[in-house]
């Protein structure tokens, strides 16, 4: 799950991160309340969305007068934005971030996140932050400095030391660096993050240290003991058909294809995908209905995908071990007459009670085809969508 630079803040200040003044706006009218209190010289207006690369795509505004704050404002709510980390379309700006200004004498990247290789955690750090880090790495991978923590071994002081060497940092800025990137760090830990990026991290000309931005993702299976993270989920930032996927607790992925899947199992899923591929179709989703894909829930991966209007057939490809293949042929034809099936719907059931199951199918007037096989599965729908 993703949150957006304001509560990532929010979250690092608890811990005695420090962060510039600021509020969140869902209004002009709020902008100008919060600006009011701020009583700043210079106060920035950041458009909150889930994506970065916003301060060149006129996403940061800089005001100096309360006017400024409102025409800001005004520039920013309600329009969609497009950055290079955005879909096509951009994002739409709901809520805007209204903040102290400060006067940046250095830029620093830093970022913490879990190493899928070695299952412990790597800092990132480099003394050209503010830009793309990708843009850093291209030119000068030399800039780019990281240190790699073993699993389960604790942040040590030399480790964050020996980055803001590698920086070029040293006395008072140095050991403030320092102490904001161990706050940091336990930030991480403690809240079950997967990803922290702080770019930049910034060093006033008064000598202070700020995070200036904040991109945090937490692993979604340590939600439920990440309450306030939790809390901060924003709805209107994931994909509509993702969002009911994850109300009845479906792994749901939406890809480019139109052949829709509903599978159990993510090695069922994914080897579902590649035949598919195999035949010359494209996966319009990864689905896997996990765990026990009771009727219920298949019925409402069913309507999910179906609602897609990629979707040019669906290809169900279940093994029904704890279920019973003829409870979730029930549960589909149930599914099925409630949206009018139209659209090309291909049945591979295996497991208990499977003749039972595939007759339920036959039995009940609507245009499903059960197959026997994968190969059969995949190269049946892959023909029907083409023949469309
Ligand atoms: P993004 O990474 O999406 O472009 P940032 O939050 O990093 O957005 O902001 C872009 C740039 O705007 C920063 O690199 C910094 O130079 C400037 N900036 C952001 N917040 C402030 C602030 N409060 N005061 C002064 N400058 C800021
Ligand atoms: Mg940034």
């Amino acid at each position: 799950m993703n949150i957006h630079e304001y509560q990532g803040k929010q979250l690092l200040s608890q811990l005695g991160v420090p962060i510039l003044a600021g509020d969140v706006a869902y209004s002009i009218h709020d902008a100008e309340r919060i600006a009011r209190w701020l009583d700043e010289d210079v106060v920035v207006l950041k458009a909150q969305i889930h994506a970065g690369g916003r301060g060149k795509a006129g996403g940061v505004k800089i005001a100096h007068s309360l006017n400024e704050v409102i025409e800001g404002a005004d520039a920013l709510f309600n329009k969609r934005l497009i950055t290079p980390q955005t879909p096509p379309e951009g994002k739409q700006v709901n809520r805007v971030y209204i903040e102290a200004g400060c006067k940046i004498a250095q830029e620093f990247y830093f970022c913490i996140l879990v190493n899928r290789q070695t299952g412990g955690n790597d800092l990132i750090a480099s003394r050209e932050g503010g830009m793309d880090i990708e843009e850093v790495a291209a030119k000068d991978a030399s800039l780019i400095h990281r240190v790699s923590l073993d699993s389960g071994s604790d942040l040590q002081p030399h480790h964050v030391r020996s980055l803001c060497y590698a920086m070029g940092l040293s006395g008072r800025v140095g050991r403030r660096v320092q102490d904001v990137m161990t706050r940091i760090y336990k930030g991480f830990c403690a809240l079950d993050a997967y990803m922290v990026e702080i770019n930049p991290l910034a060093v006033t000309e008064d000598e202070h240290v700020y995070v200036l931005d904040c991109k945090a993702t937490f692993d979604d299976n340590a939600l439920y003991r990440q309450r306030q993270v939790e809390e901060m989920r924003d709805d209107d930032e994931m994909d509509p058909l993702e969002l009911e996927a994850s109300r009845h607790d479906l792994n749901y992925v939406k890809l480019h294809g139109n052949i829709g899947l509903m599978v159990n199992g993510a090695g069922l899923s994914m080897a579902t995908m590649d035949i598919i591929k195999h035949f010359g179709g494209e996966a319009a989703n990864f689905m896997d209905v996990a765990g026990a894909a009771t009727p219920q829930r298949v019925a409402a991966a069913f309507k999910l995908i179906y609602r897609d209007e990629d979707v040019r057939g669906i290809l169900l490809n279940i093994f029904g071990g704890m279920m019973r293949c003829n409870d979730i042929a029930e549960g589909l034809v149930q599914a099925a007459r409630e949206v009018g099936l139209k659209k090309p719907l291909v049945v591979r059931l295996e497991g208990t009670n499977v003749e039972q199951g595939q007759k339920i199918l036959r039995d009940s007037g609507l245009p499903i085809s059960p197959v026997g096989g994968m190969e059969e599965a995949a190269r049946t729908i892959v023909e029907q969508v083409k023949a469309g």
